[in-house]
């Protein structure tokens, strides 16, 4: 399966997501940029080059105006009225004040003076008095005008002669003018023409007597300049024509009569473009490092994205693997409890008509002794190989399991009824027959299974594997090595063991149900008791005398153990001070052992109720001394070390064989009665008994035989070299109050014998 952080899922999510977004944005954002700017420059050159024209047009058609008011001045005058209908001009006064002095001040061009006859009687070019008759070139052009405003109808201009009334640069009522733009000798030019009147009503003038005043400004050259000038215009100039070169604007000039004369050409002052050429290279500047920023920042993501995409790539794999942990047992790979669990709810969820699902729980036999002996390696490899034959057995549907230690269990899915379990079963039992190679050796176990059978889809997992435990223990209770069925039945007992323990659990509230009972231990020489044993009795009140083996192991498996141990052991330890004279032989079991401090507290009692370690034996199972639990051995070691006899009972029925006895830190055994129970009867048992004595003397140890019932077993162990004897023949075990009893019957009986302490 590809996984979604796979780079190549990720290339295209990140086009489609970073990359594309990025770009356009940017693209978008530059061409925004980039139109605001060419916008914001194109806007202020525009109006720019409108205020411009417009002050250049305006300007043009000022001069019209300036030029009648220039002309006010002079012909608006008594002194020049006077002047010029003198017979003989004054040449010097006129050319101190109207020619000469009109050019000088305003740059006139050109000025005439017209007498009534409208023939020039004074002319000055460029500020230079000339001929007059340098007036006629023009005339032709400017009679229409001269009539006009002498009031003759004939002529177009008629209407054009004005006063000054109304007209805001002429400062006198009493000017009457005329002014056009025209074109002049082939050149544009402002010309405008006033009557000489008198200003002051000393002088009147007859109507149709006035001379005329004539100026003309030309509106190229000087005039250009003056324009420039004033309007910081540069580069203007007049053409006839409108091309204008690169740049360029123009102004086109009208005559009065809509005849366009030219064109005003210049090349605009272009603010917008200056600031352009200003901010220009910056701003380019800016725009490459904003794309750099932006490429290097999706490279950047991308790096950081494939970087992240490989991280959650590897911590899907890891977190699969530590899944598959989770759900597996490391050693043998099989599903453990957890998984086992699931599979099963989900194969009880899919039970069908006839089709059942069976559970069963597997526990390898003998394999503690395998660890034990073999060591832990060995005890794995067991386990291992026990997990492979049991994976070939199965079918494709079912499932096996670790649940820990040497548990196995396995789901049967779809079972038509018992004989496909029992046929499952006598191959899971022939599975372990062949030996397991471990080490370069060979180990043999055994495995007991339970079996549960849920018949429909309403049953629950947990109370299947409970049913298959119970049927397990069965198994094992049944001897091993076999396979049971749950039934109903099994159920009963179980229930039985609950109430004894919630039972036991009360009585050990109590003091009067718990009792401890003594038997007596007698020395092979002489008959004579040398001690007794604690065994523990449970006296119910409706149930009566409930023997040991019926609740010992409920003690253990529930842990009530420590607190009868504790009150046996208490109760030995008064007898013990009451019969100093006895050694008292309490039990202990593995799982008291278990509990770290055991021994401290078994200390602690004794020292307290103040008896001698020395005469209390502690009697323990080879369980105990093989147990590779540290604190189990540390805790034998530390009461030996106290002073304390270590007892090993029920000898002989254990796994290791004589030979281990050395390994063992004991002062005595306890041959089993299974031994003294065989005694005499054929198969070797007085020779095995033989045996087990001469080893044991030959490491110093003292035997008990146990069971004893009969004279004849009691000959023989005698003769056999037996230290000791316990058994029915001489008592069975009695409360307290009958030791003493006891110990005056055996004085009876063997008063012929001297008492001997051991
Ligand atoms: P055990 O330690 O092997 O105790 C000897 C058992 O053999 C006792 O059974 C005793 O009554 C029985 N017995 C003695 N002589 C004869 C005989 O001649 N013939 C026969 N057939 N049996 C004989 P009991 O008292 O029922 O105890 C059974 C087991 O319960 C004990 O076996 C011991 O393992 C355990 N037990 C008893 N009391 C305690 C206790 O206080 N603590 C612990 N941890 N275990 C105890
Ligand atoms: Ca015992
Ligand atoms: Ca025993």
């Amino acid at each position: 399966m590809q996984s979604i952080f796979s780079s190549e899922r990720i290339a295209p999510l990140f086009t489609r997501r970073v990359f594309l977004p990025a770009a356009l944005a940017t693209i978008l954002a530059l061409a925004l940029g980039a139109f605001a700017l060419y916008w914001a420059v194109d806007r202020s050159n525009t109006i720019s080059v409108e205020r411009q024209l417009k002050s250049t047009e305006r300007y043009i058609r000022a001069i019209v105006g300036e030029l009648a008011q220039q002309q006010e001045m002079v012909a608006v005058w008594d002194d020049t009225a006077q002047e010029v209908s003198k017979p003989d001009l004054d040449e010097v006064w006129l050319d101190a004040n109207i020619g000469g002095w009109l050019h000088k001040t305003f740059g006139q061009d050109q000025v005439f003076i017209l007498n009534s006859n409208n023939e020039p009687i004074d002319a000055t070019i460029e500020g230079q008095r000339v001929a007059p008759h340098a007036y006629t070139a023009i005339a032709p052009t400017l009679q229409g005008i001269i009539m006009g405003l002498r009031g003759d109808p004939a002529s177009g201009h008629s209407q054009h002669a004005e006063k000054s009334k109304g007209i805001p640069y002429l400062t006198s009522g009493k000017a009457i003018h005329d002014a056009h733009l025209l074109r002049l000798a082939n050149r544009p030019a402002a010309v405008s023409a006033m009557l000489i009147v008198p200003d002051s009503d000393r002088m009147t003038l007859p109507a149709g007597s006035e001379s005329v005043l004539v100026s003309i400004r030309f509106l190229d050259g000087g005039f250009l300049d003056q324009v420039s000038d004033r309007n910081l215009i540069e580069g203007l100039r007049f053409s006839r024509s409108p091309d204008t070169s690169d740049g360029e604007v123009s102004v086109p000039l009208d005559s009065d009569e809509n005849e366009r004369i030219g064109y005003f050409l210049w090349r605009p002052e272009l603010p917008g473009t200056k600031i352009l050429q200003v901010v220009g290279p910056s701003t380019l500047l800016t725009s490459a490092l904003l794309v750099a920023a932006m490429a290097f920042l999706v490279g950047w993501l991308w790096r950081t994205m494939k970087a992240l995409s490989t991280a959650m790539v590897e911590i899907r794999a890891s977190e699969a693997q530590a899944h598959h942990l989770a759900l597996h047992d490391a050693l043998t790979g099989l599903p453990n409890r957890t998984y086992f669990e699931e599979r099963l709810n989900q194969a009880l969820s899919r039970i069908k008509g006839t089709n059942k699902v069976a559970v069963l729980l597997l526990d390898l036999d003998r394999f503690k002794h395998v660890n034990d002996t073999l060591g832990h390696h060995a005890g794995d490899s067991v386990v291992r190989e026990f997990g492979n034959r049991l994976r070939a057995i199965l079918r494709p549907g079912d499932t096996a399991a670790r649940f820990g230690g040497d548990e196995f269990a396995v789901i049967q899915s779809s079972v038509g009824g018992d004989a496909e379990i029992e046929a499952l079963c006598y191959q899971i039992l022939d599975a372990v027959r062949d030996p397991f190679h471990v080490l370069g050796g060979e180990a043999f176990v055994g495995v007991s299974v339970g079996v549960a059978l849920a018949a429909d889809s309403s049953q629950d997992g947990h109370e299947l594997l409970r049913k298959a435990d119970i049927a397990l223990y069965r198994a094992k209770a049944d001897g091993r090595d076999c396979f049971r069925l749950f039934d109903a039945s099994m159920d009963e007992t179980v229930r039985i063991r609950r109430t004894i323990e919630s039972e036991l659990r009360a009585a050990l509230k109590t003091d009067d149900e718990l009792k401890v009972f003594y038997q007596p231990l007698v020395a092979s020489a002489g008959e004579k008791i040398i001690g007794v044993e604690a065994l523990v009795r449970w006296q119910h009140p409706t149930k009566g005398l409930i023997p040991p083996d019926q609740f010992i192991p409920i003690a253990e498996e529930t842990g009530l153990i420590s607190d009868l141990g504790d009150r046996v052991l208490r109760e030995a330890c008064l007898v013990s001070l009451h019969w100093p004279q006895l050694v008292v032989a309490v039990n202990l079991s593995p799982k008291q052992f278990r509990h770290s401090g055991f021994a401290d507290r078994v200390i602690g009692i004794v020292r307290e109720i103040g008896v001698d370690p020395g005469r209390i034996h502690l009697e323990v199972t080879e369980g105990i001394l093989l147990d590779d639990n540290d604190v189990t051995q540390e805790g034998v070691k530390t009461l030996r070390k106290a002073g304390f006899k270590i007892v090993l009972d029920d000898f002989g029925t254990g796994h290791s064989g004589l030979g281990y006895l050395q390994r063992f830190e004991v002062d005595k055994i306890k041959i089993d009665q299974s031994f003294i129970r065989d005694l005499e009867r054929d198969g070797g048992g007085n020779a095995i008994v033989q045996a087990i004595i001469d080893l044991a003397h030959a490491m110093k140890l003292t035997v008990t035989a146990e069971g004893v019932e009969t004279a004849a077993q009691k000959e023989f162990l005698s003769e056999a070299g037996c230290n000791e004897f316990q058994g029915f023949l001489f008592s069975r075990a009695v409360p307290k109050e009958k030791i003493d009893d006891l110990l005056a019957a055996a004085r009876c009986t063997h008063a012929s014998y001297t008492p001997v302490l051991p």
